[in-house]
Formats: structure tokens, C-alpha cells, sequence
């Protein structure tokens, strides 16, 4: 698909066209990657952070939260959840902590991969290559790191350069990739300032950069950022900026699958929020093929507040399990056995 027949489906208002457009996705799903449902339980081990992203609710110059950082211990007791819930892979994701040393994590993702058969996915923001080499060497499986916008400018704007360690994240998915990690990318809809043909340009590169996992969500304001507050403006004509709706969120899902028919593809929890009652679905029936129930423990999961009003905050594991479980066989469709890794 060329960017501009993506700009196209991203305009389309017309309700017939967005049908055929999520059958279309639907079907292209079925056929690539099955009717299972892969689950990833999701662990949100602190939300220390170095960087200042402005659209993010745990950013280091955030002053209103209490900041946590899981003990080992407590990462390894809540791994043994997702075990039994027969997940088959642990998502290990924070804030860019490097109160978590690179001896550290690789201890963890050491004793997950002796002690249990998951696969590990990390998701620890900009870390050096060194730690990317000696986490993969500890046995990590994947690295979720989105570009969030292909738009240069934006993205300079929404990541201010904090520190010395800001990376190209271009730079580290290709990194991550000769390390023959599974790599996942992704990015947000709807940020402001971000514009149709840079996101149609966003995912033209999902499908040329051949990613394995694409995550795509709504942007959600969150009140206490410089972006959710507005002190940052942007001068965008009003019909190019993209709205973070519900709706533009099921466009980008379907033209990511139909990008990349064999990623895998989360339908989001940021996706869930907008819409709790059926988002997730909506989402696993126009592309998505993969869900991240979360299993932090509910002290510290309300602490992980990126952005506001999410779905499931005060649910613990057992119950996010329970939930998702319904949901799937609501739909007709399986659950994933063993890894879910990608299909080639
Ligand atoms: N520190 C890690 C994990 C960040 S949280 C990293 O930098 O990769 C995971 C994702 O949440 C981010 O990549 C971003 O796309 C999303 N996110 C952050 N703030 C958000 C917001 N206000 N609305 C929607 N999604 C948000």
C-alpha cells in the first residue's frame, strides 16, 4: 500500500468504506496469524524515569506521583502469575530507570528463563546497546520500543533532549534487530501537532521496517504534562491534525495489519480506555491479534499512570485474566498457546 492510498483510508469518513476496510483487516488477520488470541502479561516494574516526554504522565519532572521500583522478589512472584494463567510471555516494562542496572535486569530475565518456559519481552525505554546485547544475552526474546512519530520536528518537541543518553530510536531498532531480538515498534494517534501524512508516513514504515509487533494507541491526554495541559501549542491547520478517536484508532489498527500481515498486534489498553465497554474487541476484529493483560499488583499498577482514566486500574491479575478470557470466547476466537512468536 503506497502512503498515499493510507492517507486515503485515514480521510475516509464513509461508513460502508470503513466496513469493507475492517473486513478487509479482519480477514487479512485470519489468514496470517489465526484466529488465537496470544496473551502477554504485562508488568510494570517502576515508574522512575530520566526522560521528560511531555505527553507522559510518569516523566522525571513529574512532582504529584509517587514514584516505586519493584524488588526482585515481587517481579518474580507476579512472573509465577502469568505462568499460571498460562500466558506465554511476560512483558517486563518501566519507565528509562536506570535505577534498574543492567545487572539487574539480566539477573531477572535470568531466573524467569530457568524458572519458567515464558518468553520475555522488555520495554525499558533508550538503554545502550551494551545492556540491549547482555539482556538478549540473559535470554531476552523481544524489545518493544515505539518511534511514537516518523515527524522529526514533532518528535523533538514531545522528547526534549533531557539528557546525554537520548538515542535515535531508529537507531536502536535496527540495533536490537542485528541482536536478533523480536522487535516491536508502535506509536501513538492523534498527538498534537502530529498530521495525516505523517501519520500515514508512520505506518508506510511499519510495513518497511517488516516489524514483528506493532503497537498503536490513542494519545490521551493526561492533565499534569506540558502536553495535556497545553503549554505546548502547535501551529497545525485544524484539518490536518489527526483526532485521538476511537475511530481513527480502528483505522490505524486495520492498515497496520494490512501493512504487516504477519506482526503481532495488541489490541491497546490506551484503545480500552476509550472505550471499555467493547474497544478491546472492536480492536481484535478489525486487525489486532494479541492482548497485554496486566498483572502488577494494584499498590503499584494505580502508580503506573502514563496517562489518566485507564482501563482496568483497580482490577487485579486474577481479575484482568478472568475478563479477557470472556471476552475472546465472546468473539469466537482461541487462546494462543506457547510463545505467539511471529509468523513468517
Ligand atoms: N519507558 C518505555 C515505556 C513507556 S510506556 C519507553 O519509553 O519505551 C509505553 C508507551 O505508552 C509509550 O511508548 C507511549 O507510546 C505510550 N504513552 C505514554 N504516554 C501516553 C499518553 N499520554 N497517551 C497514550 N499513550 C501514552
Amino acid at each position: 500500500m503506497n502512503k498515499q492510498l493510507l492517507l486515503n483510508w485515514l480521510k475516509e469518513t464513509n461508513p460502508q468504506r470503513l466496513k469493507k476496510l475492517w473486513q478487509s483487516a479482519d480477514e487479512t488477520r485470519k489468514k496470517n496469524v489465526g484466529d488465537e488470541v496470544h496473551l502477554r502479561g504485562l508488568l510494570e516494574i517502576s515508574n522512575y524515569c530520566v526522560r521528560e516526554c511531555t505527553y507522559c504522565g510518569i516523566n522525571s519532572a513529574q512532582t504529584k506521583i509517587e514514584r516505586y521500583r519493584m524488588a526482585e522478589t515481587e517481579i518474580i512472584e507476579c512472573v509465577q502469575k502469568a505462568v499460571n494463567f498460562g500466558y506465554g510471555t511476560v512483558v517486563i516494562q518501566g519507565g528509562e530507570d536506570y535505577g534498574l542496572t543492567t545487572e539487574c535486569i539480566a539477573n531477572i530475565v535470568q531466573k524467569i528463563k530457568h524458572k519458567t518456559s515464558l518468553a520475555v519481552t522488555l520495554s525499558l525505554g533508550e538503554r545502550p546497546f551494551k545492556d540491549l546485547r547482555i539482556w538478549r544475552k540473559a535470554g531476552a526474546d523481544r524489545y518493544l520500543l515505539r518511534f511514537e512519530t516518523s515527524d522529526y520536528k514533532l518528535y523533538k518537541v514531545i522528547h526534549p533532549q533531557s539528557t546525554k543518553t537520548n538515542r535515535d530510536r531508529f537507531v536502536i531498532l535496527k540495533e536490537l534487530e542485528q541482536l536478533s531480538y523480536e522487535v516491536g515498534s508502535g506509536i501513538m494517534i492523534g498527538i498534537p501537532g502530529q498530521s495525516y501524512a505523517s501519520l500515514a508516513n508512520d505506518i508506510y514504515l511499519f510495513g518497511e521496517m517488516d516489524l514483528d509487533m506493532v503497537g498503536v494507541g490513542p494519545y490521551i491526554p493526561h492533565p499534569n504534562t506540558p502536553l495535556g495541559s497545553r503549554q505546548i501549542t502547535f501551529d497545525i491547520n485544524s484539518q490536518d491534525q489527526v483526532p485521538n478517536t476511537e475511530e481513527m484508532t480502528y483505522k490505524v489498527v486495520a492498515l497496520t495489519r494490512l501493512v504487516c500481515p504477519q506482526a503481532n498486534i495488541p489490541s491497546t489498553t490506551a484503545l480500552a480506555s476509550l472505550n471499555k465497554i467493547n474497544g478491546r474487541e472492536l480492536g481484535l476484529t478489525r486487525g489486532a491479534n494479541v492482548v497485554m493483560p496486566n498483572i502488577t499488583s494494584p499498590i503499584y499498577r494505580t502508580k503506573y499512570e502514563i496517562y489518566p482514566n485507564k482501563a482496568c486500574l483497580n482490577e487485579t491479575a486474577e481479575q484482568c485474566q478472568n475478563c479477557i478470557h470472556a471476552r475472546i470466547s465472546m468473539l469466537g476466537r482461541t487462546i494462543g498457546n506457547g510463545h505467539g512468536n511471529r509468523k513468517r
